[in-house]
């Protein structure tokens, strides 16, 4: 008989297990979970009609932004050395913690110990252990928005509340001062922006993109003000290298006064990190090399490409009716620009426009409100300069097919 009933086993009154049902909601919350709907009426077929990715960002695909050759050689080292094949230490090897403690050290006031990094399985593992960290029972963590809704899923999972203060667009995304301060109270436990030490809190600064800018402001580091409040930085090879299936990423304790040891903060992190999984032996093994040995050419190219491909979103931004772009990308991979729907026939938000342009034009862009953005774009330009050109012309020629002529 099927299914092996009837072979004596007795029938199952009921199962006595559910899932965790906290988990169900939170995919809407996550890249992936939505990018993953906008693309489910897609059909793709083989042929000459590509899907244009400008959803995610991750760049790794296109050969212009291959990682660079030295990191590569520096695995491959790794791994023949024959010597990187065990378990880890929990909070990651000590010449790999050496070498990134000197590599942001280049651009802090003071040295950091390499003591004060832990190494994470790419920056998503270090956001996980920093909310899972601070979150006693009523607190609660402000967020920039639009910003990385991971934070929230990952707050919320562990039964913080996340609250949002804005950025302002026209003012080249800057934060809010007001907005910040009048949402925070006795149990806001951390914010991404300055004004931490007047409420006692301290700042989580999410630096994956560092030095990924291309504009007129260069990259400054949060923990240059690890003096004023304490600052937790989080990053990752991901970006800057390119390389987001390596997994490796890590969490700084920029605190020149030693805040976080005395709030028992450190120790929480390490115990956190014993019960938790470590970034595989042999990328770790292989960070002192790819470090130091990755040429500055590699950088400059990447941004380059980077500068050259924001400048081809801007202009040809422009061009679309129904999208306005309130300020062109200075660093980054995104660039998030607003959707006009009195001038878009039949369409009712960010995510319909995004599942039909996926539909009629293959072309994956991620529908704002995965970033805290109701009837926004989030569009990633990190894509090879004529795949970019192609999927904002399809984009174009979506939005005239879909806008109502004004009169
Ligand atoms: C990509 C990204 C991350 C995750 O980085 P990984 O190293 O790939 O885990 C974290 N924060 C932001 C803002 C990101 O864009």
């Amino acid at each position: 008989m099927e299914n092996g009933a009837g072979n004596g086993t007795a029938a199952v009154a009921a199962w006595n297990f559910a899932p965790n049902d906290a988990l169900l909601g939170l995919t809407a919350l996550s890249v992936r979970g939505t990018l993953g709907r906008v693309k489910a009426g897609m059909v793709v077929e083989d042929g000459a009609f590509p899907v244009i990715p400008l959803g995610h960002g991750d760049p790794s695909a296109f050969p212009c932004f291959r990682t660079a050759p030295e990191a590569v050689d520096a695995v491959a080292g790794a791994l023949r050395s024959g010597e990187h094949n065990s378990y880890a230490t929990s909070v990651g090897l000590e010449p790999a913690r050496r070498s990134i403690a000197q590599y942001l050290s280049r651009d802090l006031p003071y040295d950091l110990p390499a003591d004060d990094v832990y190494l994470t399985s790419g920056c998503t593992q270090a956001i996980e252990i920093l909310c899972s960290v601070l979150a006693r029972p009523g607190a609660n963590i402000l967020l920039p928005r639009p910003g990385y809704r991971f934070y929230e899923a990952r707050a919320v999972f562990n039964g913080m509340e996340a609250r949002y203060f804005d950025l302002v667009p026209e003012r080249g995304w800057e934060v809010n001062l007001d907005s910040l301060q009048a949402l925070a109270d006795r149990n806001t436990v951390a914010m991404i922006a300055e004004m931490a030490r007047k409420l006692g809190v301290f700042v989580i600064a999410d630096e994956v993109y560092a030095h990924l800018t291309f504009g007129e402001k260069k990259f400054v580091p949060m923990g240059v003000f690890g003096s004023v409040a304490p600052v937790l930085t989080v990053g990752s090879i991901s970006k800057r290298w390119a390389v987001p299936g390596w997994r490796l990423g890590w969490i700084v304790t920029n605190d020149p006064n030693g805040v976080f040891h005395k709030t028992k903060v450190v120790d929480s992190i390490k115990s956190y990190l014993d019960i938790s999984t470590d970034p595989p032996t042999f990328v770790q093994g292989a960070i002192p090399q790819l470090i130091e040995n990755t040429k500055e050419e590699f950088f400059d190219k990447t941004i380059e490409v980077l500068r050259q491909t924001a400048d081809i979103c801007w202009e040809k931004l422009k061009g679309i009716s129904c999208i306005t772009c309130p300020s062109k990308p200075e660093g980054s991979m995104f660039v998030m620009v607003k959707l006009d729907l009195s001038c878009l026939q039949d369409i009712t938000d960010d995510m319909d426009f995004c599942c039909r342009l996926a539909k009629e034009e293959l072309v994956v862009v991620l529908p704002g409100c995965a970033v805290g953005y109701k009837n926004w774009l989030r569009i990633t330009f990190a894509v090879a300069p004529p795949s970019l050109e192609d999927g904002l012309d399809r984009l174009k020629s979506f939005c005239s097919r879909h806008s109502m002529l004004k009169k």
